[in-house]
């Protein structure tokens, strides 16, 4: 990959980075959907990302009672810096967790579930065999919920991490590269971007039939051409799905933004991604990884399967 960190490449389009723009702007949560959402999580015991990660989305997302679950605890081994959950030592793993989450799956009425964790570095496998618990559990109770895993790199741990998981059959890997390589010593400094990228080459190794899925923040300051580097990357690993998102600071304590990337901006790159040959992309400022996850799944499939057609149509002249 090019060096591209002294490339004198303009921002996008930005607005001064401390005002927040108005199409960042959200409702807060109040609906009765809102409200039944938390209450189940509560009563299950269970952590959404939505909540700590404080998640713009999350009035929108649990009025129709779509959450993601974050598993193996609320505390994580790591501190990257644009990240809102907490870091330390984590507690011990929750058996029952599997099966709370299936819970909510049948309760929530899910077609299609996202699960993510905390970084557990502090666990032999990483936390690896609790996914693979989550997706027994999930197929076993739901077996008509598609499921999608966002899971850590399991540093040092990740060949047999991902050959476990990848044995249970989730729907769709995602594990996020969350920013362009110069930035990882600053924003991610407990990551490799190499690793990541390895991780997700890995999952289309043991089965191409898994789809993959990756996502960035922008308004890091990262330039134009690192971020389309980063969509070569992605495409020489096969990923099928991008998502590109505004980063937004948590709290003072966080790494700042240095941008505001507009609409327009964000749409231009989503076209420059489609090009590049994914099957999937979403871009726009609120755009997370899980932020309509379902629907993106389902166009997802459609247009593999529209490819697989048009291949053996093809192939039969
Ligand atoms: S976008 Fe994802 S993390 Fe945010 S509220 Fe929706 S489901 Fe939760």
């Amino acid at each position: 990959m090019n060096d591209l960190s002294s490339t004198p490449v303009p921002p996008s389009d930005s607005l001064p980075r401390a005002r927040k723009p108005d199409w960042i702007r959200v409702k807060a949560p109040t609906s009765k959907g809102y409200g039944e959402t938390r209450q189940l999580m509560r009563d299950l015991k269970l952590n959404t990302v939505c909540e700590e990660a404080a998640c713009p989305n999350i009035g929108e997302c649990w009025t129709k009672k779509h959450a993601t679950v974050m598993i193996l605890g609320d505390t994580c081994t790591r501190a990257c810096a644009f990240c809102n959950v907490k870091t330390g030592m984590p507690g011990r793993v929750d058996a029952d967790e599997p099966a709370h989450v299936a819970e909510a799956a049948a309760k929530l009425g899910l077609e299609h579930i996202v699960i993510t964790s905390v970084d557990r570095d502090d666990l032999p496998d990483g936390g690896a065999s609790q996914f693979v618990k989550v997706i027994q559990q999930l197929r076993a109770n739901t077996p008509q919920t598609t499921i999608e895993i966002l899971t850590p790199d399991f540093r040092g741990k990740m060949r047999r991490a991902v050959e476990a998981i990848v044995a249970a059959r989730p729907d769709v890997y995602n594990h996020n590269l969350e920013t362009v390589p110069r930035l990882y010593p600053t924003i991610r400094p407990g990551a490799r971007y190499y690793a990541s990228l390895r991780l997700l080459e890995e999952v289309k190794r043991h089965d191409p039939s898994i789809f993959t899925k990756s996502g960035v923040m922008l308004g890091l300051g990262e330039q134009r051409l690192e971020v389309h580097q980063v969509m070569d990357d992605m495409r020489c690993a096969d990923i099928d799905f991008l998502t590109m998102g505004q980063y937004l600071r948590p709290t003072p304590k966080h790494t700042e933004v240095m941008e505001f990337v507009t609409p327009q901006a964000f749409a231009a790159y989503g076209a420059i991604a489609r090009a590049k040959g994914f099957l999937q992309v979403a871009s726009s400022p609120l755009t997370r990884s899980s932020y309509h996850a379902g629907k993106d799944f389902a166009e997802m499939r459609a247009a593999r399967e529209a490819q697989l057609a048009k291949a053996a149509a093809a192939g039969a002249r």
